[in-house]
This record gives C-alpha cells, sequence and structure tokens, in this order.
C-alpha cells in the first residue's frame, strides 16, 4: 500500500517485476479458464466468473503496475525538481545584481541581499505583490509565461529617483511550461546621472562659447556696415570684441585644465611644495585686481613653510580662483584674510571675505561646473562659472578637499584642505 501511494524511487523498481510476475500467472489462468470452459472441463456457471475475476485482476494489475510507474516517475522528476530549485536558489543568491526567483503561481522562491536593498523586506513562499507592486513586473511575468524573456525599463521617481534595467527570465526543467522564473533588476541610477551630466556640460559650455561668438559676429557686422566709417565707434566696439574674444578663450582655457585635471586625477602630485609661498604668489598676481576692486589683502600665516605634496602650477590655481573670487564677490567688504595654518595632519589655505555671503540653498552647488549664483554678476566679472569646479578637482587629485561657511551679509571663508608633506 505504502508502496504504491508514496513509493520511493528504489519502492518502484521493486515493484514492477512483482507485478510483472502477477499479471503473467492471472494472464495463464485465464488462458487455462477459457481453454478449459470450451473444452467441457469445467461448467461455463463457474468457468465465467472465474475468467471476469482473472481479467479484472489483469487489467488491475496493468492499472497498479501504471499507477505505480507515473507515481514514481512524479516522485523522481519532483525529487530532481527539488534539487535543481534549490541549486536555482543558490545560483540567485550568488548573483551580483539584485535578483529573484519566482514560481508558477507568482510565489517568491528567493531573492539575494541586493535584491532585499532594493525592494526592503523580501517575502518569501508569498505572493510578489507583497514584495513589490510594480505594475510593469507582473505584466512582464504574465508574458513570460509562454516563455519568452522579458527586457524593460522601470523609471521611479519618489521615494527616490531611481532607473532599473529588468530582466525576466522563464526557466524550464524538463516540461514545456516555465517551472520558475528569473527576476534580474540592474541600477543604471549612477550611469544615467553622469550620462545627464555629460549631456548637460556639453550643453551648457556650447551655450558659454556661443553667447561671445554671437556677440563678436554682430560687431563684425557693424563694423562693416553702419560702423564704417565712425573711428569713435569702431574703437569702442574693438574693446568689447577685444573682451569677448578673451573671455572666449578663458572658458576654453578652464576646459582644457578641467579635461586635463580629470585625466590625472588618480596620480597625486609628489612634488613637496610650501603652500605659504603659493599664496604669496597669487596675492601679488593679484595685487593689481585688488587695488582697482578698492580691497585689501591680509595674509596671515600661522607658520612658517606649509609643506605639501604638490603640483605648483595647479595649486597657484587654488589659491589664485579663491582670491580673486573673494576680490570679486566679496569687494563690498573691502578687506580679504588669507590664511595659512596647519590642522592635525592638514595644511589648511582658507580665504575669508566680508561681503555679501552666499546663501545656504546654494552652498552645495558652487562647485557645479558652470554653477553661478547670479549669472549676469559672473559673466560681467569675466568668470566663466568653472573656477570653482577646478578648485574641487585639483584638490581631489592632491587628496584634498574644499568646505565652504558662509553667514549671509557677513561674507564667505572657502578653505582648501591638503595633507601636510611627512
Ligand atoms: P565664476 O567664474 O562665476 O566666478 P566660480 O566657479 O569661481 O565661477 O564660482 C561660482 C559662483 O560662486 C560664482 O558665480 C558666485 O556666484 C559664487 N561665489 C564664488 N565665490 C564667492 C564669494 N567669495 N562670495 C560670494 N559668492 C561667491
Amino acid at each position: 500500500m505504502n508502496t504504491v501511494s508514496n513509493p520511493g524511487p528504489r519502492d518502484s523498481a521493486s515493484m514492477a517485476p512483482y507485478s510483472v510476475r502477477g499479471r503473467w500467472l492471472a494472464g495463464i489462468a485465464l488462458a487455462a479458464a477459457i481453454v478449459a470452459s470450451a473444452a467441457g472441463w469445467i461448467h461455463p456457471a463457474i468457468a465465467l466468473p472465474v475468467i471476469a475475476i482473472l481479467g479484472t485482476l489483469i487489467a488491475v494489475g496493468y492499472r497498479v503496475t501504471a499507477v505505480s510507474g507515473t507515481a514514481a516517475r512524479t516522485q523522481v522528476l519532483s525529487a530532481d525538481s527539488a534539487n535543481t530549485a534549490a541549486q536555482a536558489v543558490a545560483i540567485v543568491q550568488a548573483i551580483p545584481e539584485a535578483a529573484l526567483l519566482v514560481d508558477r503561481q507568482n510565489r517568491l522562491v528567493a531573492g539575494n541581499v541586493p535584491a532585499a536593498a532594493l525592494f526592503g523586506r523580501l517575502r518569501t513562499n508569498e505572493a510578489l505583490s507583497l514584495t513589490t507592486r510594480k505594475p510593469q513586473i507582473l505584466e512582464a511575468l504574465a508574458k513570460a509565461a509562454s516563455g519568452d524573456t522579458q527586457n524593460f525599463e522601470i523609471e521611479e521617481r519618489v521615494p527616490v529617483e531611481r532607473s532599473l534595467d529588468a530582466h525576466v527570465a522563464p526557466i524550464v526543467f524538463g516540461h514545456e511550461k516555465p517551472n520558475l522564473f528569473l527576476l534580474v533588476f540592474r541600477d543604471r541610477t549612477q550611469e544615467r546621472r553622469i550620462e545627464k551630466m555629460r549631456v548637460d556640460f556639453v550643453a551648457n559650455a556650447s551655450h558659454e562659447l556661443r553667447t561671445p561668438l554671437a556677440s563678436l559676429s554682430g560687431f563684425i557686422e557693424t563694423l562693416q556696415g553702419p560702423a564704417k566709417d565712425d573711428p569713435a565707434a569702431r574703437e569702442k566696439f574693438l574693446g568689447i570684441m577685444g573682451d569677448q574674444a578673451k573671455r572666449m578663450a578663458r572658458l576654453i582655457d578652464d576646459l582644457m585644465s578641467l579635461s586635463r585635471i580629470e585625466l590625472s586625477l588618480h596620480l597625486q602630485p609628489q612634488t613637496v611644495i610650501d603652500l605659504a609661498s603659493v599664496a604669496d604668489t597669487a596675492c601679488d598676481l593679484l595685487a593689481p585686481l585688488a587695488k582697482e576692486q578698492g580691497v585689501a589683502i591680509d595674509i596671515k600665516k600661522e607658520t612658517g613653510r606649509l609643506d605639501v605634496r604638490g603640483d605648483r602650477d595647479e595649486l597657484l590655481r587654488v589659491a589664485e580662483n579663491l582670491i580673486e573670487n573673494a576680490l570679486k564677490y566679496g569687494a563690498i567688504g573691502k578687506r580679504v584674510e588669507v590664511t595659512l595654518h596647519e590642522e592635525g595632519n592638514d595644511a589648511l589655505l582658507s580665504v575669508r571675505d566680508f561681503g555679501p555671503g552666499i546663501a545656504p540653498e546654494h552652498l552645495p552647488r558652487l562647485t557645479e561646473r558652470f554653477y553661478r549664483v547670479d549669472v549676469e554678476r559672473s559673466r560681467t566679472q569675466g568668470g566663466t562659472g568653472l573656477g570653482l569646479a577646478l578648485v574641487k578637482h585639483i584638490l581631489a587629485r592632491h587628496r584634498g578637499r574644499l568646505t565652504i561657511e558662509s553667514v549671509p551679509g557677513e561674507g564667505a571663508v572657502f578653505t582648501a584642505r591638503i595633507p601636510r608633506a611627512q
């Protein structure tokens, strides 16, 4: 009984010869009963029930054998399936991307650690809709049931913006229909963000170049036409054209510096440089601008030399950009303080102005390329919107960083922090 209703592979193997033998004996007995009845050796009233019983026994014997064989095969198959499913679960857990395994009834069989990070708690052995309610996933599963792999994108806006590439693949173990479905999700958020930044960057750079170019072409036309014979206008327009040409040159120069620094970001410069002497040079170079703006530069050195490992030209660019910004945007404060000091293992160059300061919402974005608090003000001051982006990249290459503090109405402090040369 047990062997039939719940046969193991071994039971079913031992049962097959027994059933075959039984069937043979019943068959021989049936043939003997028919012959005996036909020959008149036994009375038909006895022969007929005997024939009927033996016939039934043979039929039942066949059925029992057939049933036990099917059950055994099913059992062997489901033992295989259980094994294979366990292997599939182990494979899912080894996949580096977020992956889920779902059965034909849309129940979650397994998920890996990245999937738990993506979907929160994974409710295995329960409907997938309790783990994720995204309609696209459920639709893709329904389509994949016919055996076709599904690829689609998921864009999320809340709670955070996220882009996922999703892939649903049916898995078939010996059946025609898929037993399981593998769902794999690739987080493309970072890639999309970088892609967007690149597109925005090209658009911004083109726009920044197009503006002075349009102005130049306009003045060329004016000088060739209406102002052809007007020496005063010509003098004035040529001055403006010169400024626009310089603006384009500065922009191209900053763009090229930025891409050069980005290329060598992983290479930390090794020459020992005195940051204090770099700050002195920057102040000397900016003395004419300070005079023009009516601002006094006060340089304070808390130590003698302040050695860092660096590239002198790049560090000079950092000091110049910070001091120049303080002179341009904080001119109203009439004073700029440049301080050189140490803090732990770091050398610090701080530039403080006493101008209008910067509202807190702008602070985190100031080092983005082309980000300006006031675009017009930056342009009239000859700014490219790339200065602080350059400072940030140069400091990153020197394994340092930039901090910005400001109290609106009281001024701003920009501090470059670089590890000291040991
Ligand atoms: P820009 O070429 O426009 O000066 P930067 O990247 O150097 O570009 O600076 C970005 C923006 O940060 C400036 O346009 C300005 O709005 C703001 N900024 C920089 N330094 C100061 C400062 N010391 N005080 C106020 N605003 C500043």
